[in-house]
């Protein structure tokens, strides 16, 4: 789509030099109908915009300026609320525009993307292309719900299960598939697991809610098993499970009690903070593993996981990120990681799991770097138990 099309009314170019203003200013007139005003610097900018009724369309700024940087100009637009889109430009390296673009998000700014100098008409278009500048989309806001609500979805049974498959890189074949939580509020609607998880660790419900994932998880694993399928079947552990010395002991009747086999269970643990009591996190840990499942490292790559902990902690899988592996062919800093992670788990014999594989890209350079299993949209999205049958069977 060209550009021109949207219904821009008003840019703002912010830059200190007046050659790179004037031509940063002929650049958006390219693309853009409408009016570009431009300022050499982040206070007359901050000054234009606190003065209009109306917002801007979009700003776009650059990050080396000698009063006010970019990074204080996107400080202070967020102080004033600024509602507008904003893209960054800027002649340093990669990464200070990556640091700089989620600085700008991190503060809530409506963040169109950034531009390395020099910029151009096709990189500008392209970027914009994808905005929308007509209606802006209100941000989203996750519904509430509090801990009694939780609790007595968790009572009833109103917690359920979709599940992603996890497939063999080299064969194709489903080696595994994630049981993932969802909660359909009946006047609410869905609620993200990402809230209602942290939800169920801030108010002591997690035990509950993962013995209602376990015991589904196990309950439908063994129904496949008995239909003949050989694939292992992951739950998701809070860190707030392994507090409990008898857990491993707890887990294991429930899961015999559903008719599945433990061996055929594997737990994603995510270290989301550091490990408060690390000997009991062990000791947990370990007898779990002697129990028979896969025990895997999740979002390995984001949170306090370290090496140290790789070495000592009885992982026999590590999952890298999807923050690593969806675009990584076109970001080196994301490859690096990537690459990095893949190595070190094979030096560990690990297993290596990426996902959030998205496109045949993603795939494919996952596959270069020798990683096991991948999971993600490419492949499928997490679903029903039913819908994942039909999937299965169309196979
Ligand atoms: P996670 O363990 O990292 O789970 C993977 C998440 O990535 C899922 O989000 C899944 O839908 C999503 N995903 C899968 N493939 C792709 C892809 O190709 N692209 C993108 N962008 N996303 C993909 P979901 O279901 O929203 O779960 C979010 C998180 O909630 C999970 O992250 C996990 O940490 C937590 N969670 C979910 N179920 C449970 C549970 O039963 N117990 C615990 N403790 N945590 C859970
Ligand atoms: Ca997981
Ligand atoms: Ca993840």
């Amino acid at each position: 789509m060209n550009a021109k099309e949207l219904n821009v009314k008003t840019a703002l170019v912010i830059d200190d030099e007046k050659f790179m203003r004037d031509f940063l200013c002929s650049v958006v007139g390219k693309v853009c109908s409408g009016n570009v005003l431009s300022v050499s610097s982040g206070q007359e900018a901050l000054d234009i915009i606190s003065s209009r009724d109306e917002p801007l369309d979009f700003i776009l700024c650059d990050l080396q300026m000698p009063e006010m940087d970019g990074i204080e100009v996107i400080r202070h637009l967020a102080d004033i609320d600024y509602s507008g889109g904003v893209i960054l430009v800027s002649g340093e390296d990669q990464r200070i525009l990556e640091t700089a673009n989620s600085i700008a998000e991190g503060r809530g700014l409506n963040l169109i993307g950034s531009l390395t100098k020099p910029v151009s008409v096709e990189s500008l278009s392209q970027l914009l292309a994808n905005y929308n500048v007509v209606e802006k989309k209100p941000a989203w806001s996750a519904p509430e719900v509090s801990e009694e609500e939780l609790r007595s979805a968790i009572q009833t049974g109103d917690i359920f299960l979709h599940f992603q498959p996890q497939i063999d890189i080299k064969s194709g074949a489903v080696r595994g598939v994630e049981a993932l939580a969802r909660w359909n509020h009946l006047e609410k609607g869905m609620i993200p697991p990402d809230i209602f998880i942290n939800i169920a660790e801030q108010y002591q419900l997690i035990d509950a809610l993962t013995d209602t994932v376990i015991e589904q998880a196990s309950r439908q694993g063994a129904l496949w098993s008995r239909r003949g399928y050989k694939f292992r079947v992951s739950v998701n552990l809070s860190m707030d499970n392994l507090r409990d010395l008898d857990f491993p002991d707890r887990l294991a009747t429930l899961v015999e009690s559903t008719g599945m086999d433990i061996k055929n269970l594997s737990f994603e643990i995510t270290e989301s903070r550091l490990v408060e009591d690390l000997s009991t996190c062990l000791d947990i840990l370990t007898r779990l593993r002697l129990k028979g499942p896969e025990l895997s490292i999740d979002d390995f790559g984001t949170g306090y996981a370290s090496m140290e902990h790789l070495k000592k902690m009885p992982f026999s899988e590590l999952k890298i990120d999807r923050a690593f592996v969806n675009g990584a062919h076109s970001d080196g800093t994301a490859r690096a990681i990537l690459e990095s992670s893949i190595y070190l788990a094979k030096q560990l014999s690990m297993i290596t799991v990426a996902e959030g594989v998205e496109t045949r890209e993603d795939w494919d350079l996952v596959e270069s770097l020798g990683c096991d299993l991948i999971q993600g949209y490419y492949v499928a999205r997490p679903m029903d138990a039913e819908s994942f049958d039909g999937w299965l069977e169309q196979r």
